[in-house]
């Protein structure tokens, strides 16, 4: 064109992201000899100070303002590093766009692997030159039969084998006899598909069939429900998408909502592909996140099993996505940065033209209702692997069965237990409540233990010896007098938890071997691996645990599962899910029993035996249940029928929270269609000291929500001092 002939030619600019909060890309001069191209990471200077960044893309439509060209800086370098792919860089966009995150802030998460910026060390071995040393030693004679064969030995390791101190090894290299030569780097390994197939099932055959298809189509998006009762084999049945993949050439990435606790599934995978996967999650170290996030950017990484942050990897050639136990709402993150990461998992594979597989037994509504208009694919398992029957439930009503006071077993479920036992089978006992009693109290003056900085009880922990809040984690010990009226030894527990029901246990059974699980019995993941291990080892006899326990694992000699409190969690109210999660779980926990050789039973206790909840539980009516629950929201316009939005507004003082959130409702625009409720004070009104107030936007399902509240937040003042506004489209918690 002729006005590109005339435009200015001296000077080149490229815009680059920071990974800052910052929603815009900021122009810099690109030096002369520097080729720039979208994804690499530069170093430019911003105010002072110098910055990494990634050379951004523009869209069409992008509105940009322009710089004048005197006052722009220049990029200082190229960093050595592999590129952002694209398909990143255009998830990272929809992403911010659509929670409302500043898009610097999803680039962060994306770059989260900051070891990568540095140089990278080259590692040295040793290896043998030939030449003996002067002087032998035992020490050094084992050494030097393992380093004859002229094999390049890291350091560390051939003074481990040889069983000598790493000096033995200088001392060797000082000599003469070992040289220090550079290691080559190690690659990660490469799963195979076809390693050791399983020999499916025909219902299975039939599922797989369907999975493998929606591989093959190839480069195309689409989404697919493996809907399959507890047991089915689903993690077999999707693993032959996998190997499809993999055959394919592709990456694959596995999301798991609790990554920490998936020994199992990593030994799975191994016997399945003859290989570990790569594993992507927080517990992992800053050199093992360098070394993955490269390898992922390099297609090296050909599988990733990960939390939902794996999808901010800058996978290069990314084929599949499957989201295992897609309704547990751990995939949802609520901090700074909210986003669902079971629906950005499906938004990343539309994106990048590639299936998405959604994996559960109790799949989510949101899932079942895209499965019924037909936007996803709906394959199922209605049966368990090799004919083994799903769990016999029933419910134990404490209004006619109450347990003998100061008991939380009754004697129908102690007798369940003592069966099961006798039989040298597991019984799990499932309450959903850490510690040991959620409420203490005086006896005296009545006075209630509460946290200083939240509107919540402190819990007491009897195994950490202490009162502790579950909302900031403010702890104290027990004291020995009511601080209100000084009474000694007046304290009395209220309600059980884990630990309670353990104590009562322990009176019952004295002889049984007892597993705790729950995170406060497990001072770090490994530990909490462990117990996993030692249950499905059948190690323990009676398991007592909270909702860790219905994450999916598999135990096999588990026979019975006891709910101790089948009401917990359904009296939620302003919870749109409650009843849906309650089901989800009990479910889950149920359905862990009888998954191998043993018959497997549920036992509920519950005080409702007739809430819809119980009652589907209990006769397997799944369907049934859900249809009412999705008929409730289509009536009521809740999602996914309509679209909800959370603002969330606090402050260390009341009133500037109240103040601020009603300045906020005050400038929401008039919308014929959208309507904000509130502000009313949070359920929880006070979490570390700050106050809560809370107002809830609600849309119909074809309204622009992300537009409505753009166009709000620029008349809203700016939250000043330490006031905080935090949107969360689509919440899951309304506490
Ligand atoms: P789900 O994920 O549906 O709960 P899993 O995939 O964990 O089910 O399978 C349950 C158990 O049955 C696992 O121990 C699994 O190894 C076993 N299993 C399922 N299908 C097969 C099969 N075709 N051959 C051998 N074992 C199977
Ligand atoms: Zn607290």
């Amino acid at each position: 064109m002729l006005t590109d002939l005339f435009a200015p030619t001296e000077f080149k600019t490229v815009p680059v992201q920071l990974p800052l909060a910052i929603d815009a890309a900021y122009d810099y001069l690109v030096p002369e000899n520097m080729e720039l191209a979208p994804g690499d990471f530069v170093l430019v200077p911003l105010s002072g100070r110098q910055r990494i960044g990634v050379v951004w893309t523009f869209d069409e439509d992008e509105v940009r303002t322009s710089v004048d060209p005197e006052k722009l800086k220049s990029v200082i370098s190229q960093l050595d590093v592999p590129p952002l792919p694209d398909a990143s860089i255009v998830f990272a966009k929809w992403v911010a766009q659509y929670n409302l995150i500043p898009v610097g802030m999803v680039l962060r998460m994306m770059m989260s692997a900051r070891q990568i910026f540095e140089p990278q060390k080259p590692r040295f071995g040793v290896k043998f030159t030939g030449s003996a040393p002067p002087r032998m030693t035992p020490a050094r004679t084992r050494v030097l039969e393992l380093a004859e064969n002229g094999l390049v030995w890291p350091k560390k390791d051939i003074a481990e084998a040889a069983g000598v101190s790493t000096a033995v090894i200088d001392g060797l290299v000082k000599a003469g006899t070992l040289a220090q030569t550079a290691l080559p780097r190690s690659h990660l390994p490469e799963p195979q598909p076809r390693h050791a197939v399983t020999k499916l099932t025909a219902a299975q055959e039939e599922a797989a069939h369907q999975l493998r298809a929606v591989v093959q189509e190839g480069g195309i998006f689409s989404a697919t429900l493996l809907d399959g009762v507890t047991g089915s084999g689903k993690t077999e049945v999707y693993f032959e998408a996998v190997a499809e993949a993999l055959e394919h050439g592709l990456q694959v990435l596995i999301l798991l909502p609790e990554i920490a606790l998936t020994s199992q599934f990593v030994a799975r995978f191994e016997a399945r592909f003859g290989c570990r996967p790569v594993e992507w999650h927080s517990s992992i170290s800053a050199n093992e996140r360098a070394k993955i996030w490269r390898a992922t950017a390099t297609g090296e990484a050909r599988a990733v099993i990960g939390a939902r942050s794996a999808l901010y990897l800058p996978f290069c050639k990314l084929g599949l996505i499957i989201v295992d136990e897609e309704h547990d709402t751990a995939f949802k993150q609520e901090d700074r940065v909210n986003y669902q990461g079971r629906d950005m998992a499906v938004v990343r594979a539309s994106l990048g033209d590639m299936p998405i597989i959604l994996a559960s037994a109790t799949p989510s509504i949101e899932s079942l209702v895209n499965c019924k208009s037909g936007r996803y694919r709906h394959v199922r398992l209605p049966e368990r692997f090799a004919g083994k029957a799903l769990p016999e439930i029933a419910a134990i009503d404490m209004r006619t069965d109450p347990p003998d006071k100061g008991y939380w077993l009754s004697p129908v479920l102690t007798e369940a237990v003592r069966e099961t036992l006798a039989k040298g089978q597991q019984a799990l006992l499932f309450l959903n409540r850490r510690g040991y009693a959620p409420l203490t109290l005086c006896r005296s003056c009545g006075h209630r233990f509460n946290c200083p900085q939240c509107s919540a009880w402190l819990v007491e922990h009897r195994f950490r010896h202490s009162l502790t809040c579950h909302h900031c984690g403010f702890t104290v010990p027990p004291p020995k007098a009511c601080p209100k009226c000084g009474d000694v030894d007046s304290l009395v527990p209220c309600g059980p938890g884990v630990e309670r029901v353990a104590e009562e246990v322990v009176e019952k059974f004295p002889d049984a071997r007892l597993a705790i699980l729950s995170s406060d019995h497990a001072p770090n993941v490994q530990a909490l691996k462990e117990v996993i291990r030692t249950i499905a080892e059948g190690e323990a006899d009676i398991i007592i645990g909270t909702q860790l326990v219905a994450k999916g694992h598999n135990f096999p000699g588990l026979a019975l599962v006891g709910v101790v409190d089948g009401d917990l969690g359904l009296a939620h109210s302003g919870d749109l899910r409650a009843a849906e999660r309650t089901y989800q779980l009990l479910c889950q926990v149920t359905g862990r029993a009888g998954r191998a050789d043993t018959e497997g039973r549920g036992l509920v206790q519950t005080h409702n035996p007739d809430h819809p909840v119980i009652k589907a539980l209990l006769s397997g009516e799944r369907e049934e249940f859900l249809e009412r629950e999705i008929a409730q929201r289509h009536e009521a316009g809740l999602p996914p029928f309509g679209r909800l939005a959370s603002l969330i507004i606090t402050s260390k003082s009341r009133e500037t929270a109240q103040d601020y959130a009603r300045a906020v409702a005050l400038r929401a625009p008039a919308s014929q269609k959208i309507s904000v409720l509130g502000p009313a004070e949070a359920p929880i009104a006070v979490i570390r000291g700050r106050h809560r107030f809370r107002l809830l936007v609600k849309a119909p399902k074809e309204t622009d929500l992300q537009a409505y509240l753009r166009s709000w937040m620029e008349l809203v003042p700016k939250a000043k001092g330490d006031l905080r506004l935090n949107v969360d489209i689509d919440p899951y918690n309304f506490m």
